[in-house]
């Protein structure tokens, strides 16, 4: 296929032509599967993960440190203002602006980590290992890049925000199953004190 030309009577050109005859459809069957595979995982506006997704990875770290627990944070992140956005300059902008927040989010981040588009304009940080103080300084670095990266739309900068709900686990939660309800709860009292902020959720609420 990609050596020089061959006469049309050689014998390979001939068997060349079966294969590419009975490989083609099975290499289109096996993109549409894993087309279909990343479909179940990501969520197709910003290729993020999806909810379901983040459930199943976490579930995964509960099995695998079932006898021997270890620590590990959620970090809720949710657009500050966002259906004002929507409603003044559109839904196509707020789409793009949520890519732009999805990609800036991804920046940040480690291998091992995740993060998951799981509502229309909140995000889900899953730090497995990470203790409470890295959930932190991840939670204040992912605030301030957000805050720090102009957002483009018609050649206008416009500055984006986001507020942050943190829950690890110990320090937060008995289990960490309860990590994500912690880092709502967290998130709402960001959006209480006046947004662009982060809150860590506490055993004591
Ligand atoms: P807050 O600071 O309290 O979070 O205010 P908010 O306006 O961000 O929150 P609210 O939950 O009232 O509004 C969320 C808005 O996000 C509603 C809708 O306009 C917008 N939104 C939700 N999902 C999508 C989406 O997929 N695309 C677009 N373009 N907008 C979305
Ligand atoms: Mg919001
Ligand atoms: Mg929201």
């Amino acid at each position: 296929l990609v050596g020089s030309a061959l006469e049309p009577d050689n014998p390979r050109a001939e068997r060349i032509t079966r294969l590419v005859a009975e490989l083609g459809p099975r290499l289109a069957a096996a993109r549409a599967v894993h087309e279909a595979e990343l479909r179940a995982v990501r969520d197709p506006l910003t290729g993020l993960s999806n909810r379901r997704e983040l459930e199943r990875v976490m579930g995964v770290f509960r099995e695998e440190t079932m006898q021997q627990p270890e620590a590990a944070s959620v970090v809720y992140v949710d657009l500050d203002r966002f259906k004002q956005l929507n409603d003044t300059l559109g839904h196509a902008a707020g789409d793009a602006a949520l890519r732009h927040v999805a990609t800036v989010l991804q920046v940040q981040l480690r291998d091992g980590d995740l993060v998951a588009r799981i509502g229309g304009e909140e995000f889900a940080i899953w730090l497995p290992r990470a203790t409470l103080k890295v959930a932190v300084e991840v939670a204040e670095r992912v605030r301030a890049a957000v805050e720090g990266t102009a957002w483009y739309w018609n050649g206008t900068a416009y500055r984006l925000t986001t507020s942050c709900g943190i829950a690890s686990f110990p320090e937060s939660v008995n289990a960490v199953d309860n990590l994500p309800g912690a880092a709502e709860a967290a998130l709402y009292r960001a959006k209480q004190a006046g947004r662009n902020r982060v809150e860590i959720a506490t055993r004591a609420g």
